[in-house]
């Protein structure tokens, strides 16, 4: 008996299981377990052509045994079994399986991730265990063959004899460290939840020996310890059942389960897709959003499974950001379990099968907003900014796909509206969608600004949050309708006859307004008469793409540029503090100049903004009392 030397690759892939740092090494039992199905997929399938395989499909199985103090876990399967070349081209090798594709020497860091997301197969052994063997008998010949390796050394191989096809796999554990523990493993509840957690949907039984404890027949308090042959898998996963098979109630309760939420889910949707791609899904919306949900250490993405088999535990590939709170799984017999083959068609399959979602996903909520309101907007209340995000992200390519599932507070009233209610029940002589930003809809309703709007009938949206003026900007029009802050300088909503009459008195009182102009030193653009002002005697608005609102927004980010909107401080030329200012000018300067300051501070606050010199502010009041 001779040692034999891993093929390069293997050599390097099993270096790095070895060295694995990753923290989820309990796939390995995933691993063995999926190679074992393979194993009995092989073989049963032949038999169903074949007679002389003689096996139904229930006389298939898989077996775990652990044996504390040998510290072993086994995998035994009674499928097709490997010959001698095989065992040596299959686990000597890996070049057949299409290679990890090791393109530099050293991209450690990035397989490590490799390994987490995808199974890399028979190796992930070496993760936990110092020494494995597999004892094989291919099917059909009456030679055995036992395979044994401690690691990147070499491996062995010698005839040995079995009574049955089949593969037994033998892992001894590796020793407990301070940093790693191992024996875990040999826990029956420990492999009992990894059956459940990855490989449940698997479809021959897993079977492990477990011992119940129990009462003693015919006393009351007395125990003993039964030990039953039990079947750890459930075999049939909930998505492939028909969906009429099940009731609301099994949705809900998979996904409390699965998903560890203890509020049932607002929505789910279970998909069965047949075409170019085909998967089974089960997608569904929680009830809340997650205590992190709007922060970085949220993680997206839906559990993948190829075949029953689960892959990848959040597979971010799956779903866009902006549908990020879709919790659920995807499950493809395109997928194979190792990306190692064929890693570029892998690929293009994930990116069809995220496709459909998306389309799904979103045919659900336009389905909601239209058969369920009140349902819509709790979920929008959750959700709903995450959209708004989207809108805005990615230079507005989502847009077309968004924008009819926003929903926005207005003038209105208490309930929200989508763009297209806002734009049906317009009036016809209205042009733009008229929105106004600040902290909450009851600031807002307060603007000045917005009197003028609402006073010739037409709605307002009321943009709340900080995402949803820069959202507006992105989407620049809904329906050919453009949006329109009631703070723009520019919004004019005059008769040609107001217009001229404005014009005019502007002139009259040029010298006035270039006089408080300059004593607000560079603060505002121009000072000007409007007509948009009802009640109030000054309001703010700006020229250009840049609202005072959006000023605040993106100066509150951790970025050393400022901007500056450019603002127009307007003057009610009907209000009496107009009268006052014609008064003094030309009489005494320091008063208009300290009236400016004033009049400006005023509109700052009833924005909600800060004001610069809140102690100069509080002094001028004073001294005008
Ligand atoms: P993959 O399963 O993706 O092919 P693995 O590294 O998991 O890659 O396994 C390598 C190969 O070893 C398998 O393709 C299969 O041919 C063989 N093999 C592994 N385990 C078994 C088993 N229990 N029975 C038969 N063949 C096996
Ligand atoms: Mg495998």
């Amino acid at each position: 008996m001779e040692t034999k030397a891993f093929q390069a690759e293997s050599k390097k892939l099993l270096d790095m299981m070895i060295h694995s740092i990753y923290t989820h090494k309990e796939i390995f039992l995933r691993e063995l377990i999926s190679n074992a199905s393979d194993a009995i997929d092989k073989l049963y399938f032949r038999s169903l052509t074949d007679d002389t395989v003689g096996m139904n499909k229930d006389d298939f199985e898989i077996r775990i045994d652990a044996d504390k103090e040998a510290r072993t876990i086994t995998v035994t399967d009674n499928g097709i079994g490997m010959t001698g070349e095989e065992l040596e081209r299959n686990l000597g090798t890996i070049a057949t399986s299409g290679s990890l594709q090791f393109k530099n020497d050293n991209t450690l860091g990035d397989d490590q991730q490799i390994i987490g997301q995808f199974g890399v197969g028979f190796y992930s052994a070496f993760m936990v265990a110092k020494r494995v063997t597999v004892f094989s008998r291919a099917f059909g010949s009456d030679k055995a063959y036992k395979w044994q390796s401690e690691g990147v050394e070499g491996y062995t191989i010698e005839e040995t004899e079995m009574d049955t096809h089949g593969t037994k796999i033998v892992l001894e554990l590796m020793e407990d460290s301070d940093e790693e523990g191992y024996s875990e493993f040999l826990e029956s509840y420990r492999i009992q939840g990894l059956v459940r957690k990855y490989s449940d949907y698997i479809r021959f039984p897993i079977r492990m020996e477990v011992s119940h404890r129990k009462l003693k027949e015919g006393t009351e308090d007395e125990y003993e310890d039964e030990i039953t042959l039990d079947t750890l898998n459930s075999m049939v996963p909930l998505w492939r059942k028909n969906r009429s098979e099940l009731t609301e109630d099994d949705y809900n309760n998979f996904y409390q389960e699965k998903f560890v939420d203890y509020m049932p889910p607002m929505s789910y949707k279970h998909v069965h897709n047949e075409g170019t791609v085909s998967y089974d899904a089960l997608l569904y919306i929680p009830s809340k959003a997650p205590f992190d949900y709007y922060t970085r250490e949220y993680e997206k993405g839906l559990q993948l499974y190829a075949n029953g088999v689960l892959i990848m535990d959040k597979c971010a590939d799956l779903l866009p950001d902006y549908y990020s709170f879709v919790r659920g799984l995807v499950d493809s017999e395109d997928l194979s379990l190792n990306i190692s083959r064929e890693m570029l068609q892998h690929d293009r399959q994930l990116k069809m099968i995220a496709k459909s979602i998306e389309k799904t996903i979103r045919s659900e909520l336009v389905h909601m907003i239209k058969s369920d309101r009140d349902k819509y907007e709790k979920f929008f209340e959750a959700f709903g900014t995450q959209l708004k995000y989207g809108v805005y992200s990615d230079y507005g390519m989502h847009k077309e796909d968004l924008q009819d599932l926003l929903l926005f507070q207005s003038s209105r009233g208490d309930k929200p509206v989508t763009l297209a209610e806002y734009v049906e029940s317009m009036p016809e002589e209205q042009k733009e969608i008229y929105y106004a930003s600040g902290v909450t809809a009851e600031a807002i309703a307060a603007l000045p600004q917005t009197e003028m709007v609402r006073s010739k009938g037409y709605e307002i949206l009321y943009f709340t949050a900080p995402v949803d003026e820069f959202a507006a900007k992105q989407m620049m029009n809904y329906k050919g309708k453009e949006f329109k802050s009631v703070t723009a300088n520019d919004l004019d909503l005059n008769t040609e006859e107001e217009r001229k009459e404005l014009n005019e008195k502007q002139e009259e009182n040029k010298p006035l307004l270039e006089e408080m102009k300059s004593a607000l030193e560079g603060k505002v653009e121009r000072v000007a008469l409007s007509n948009r002002l009802k009640s109030h005697a000054v309001c703010l608005t700006s020229e250009g793409d840049l609202t005072l609102e959006m000023e605040k927004v993106l100066n509150s980010m951790p970025t050393d540029k400022k901007v500056q909107a450019k603002l127009v401080l307007e003057i009610n030329p009907s209000h009496p503090v107009f009268a006052r200012l014609k008064a003094l000018h030309g009489n005494d300067a320091d008063k208009v100049k300290k009236y400016a300051k004033l009049l400006y501070d005023q509109a700052l606050l009833m924005e909600g903004m800060p004001i610069e010199n809140p102690a100069e502010f509080s002094e001028l009041i004073c001294e005008l009392m």
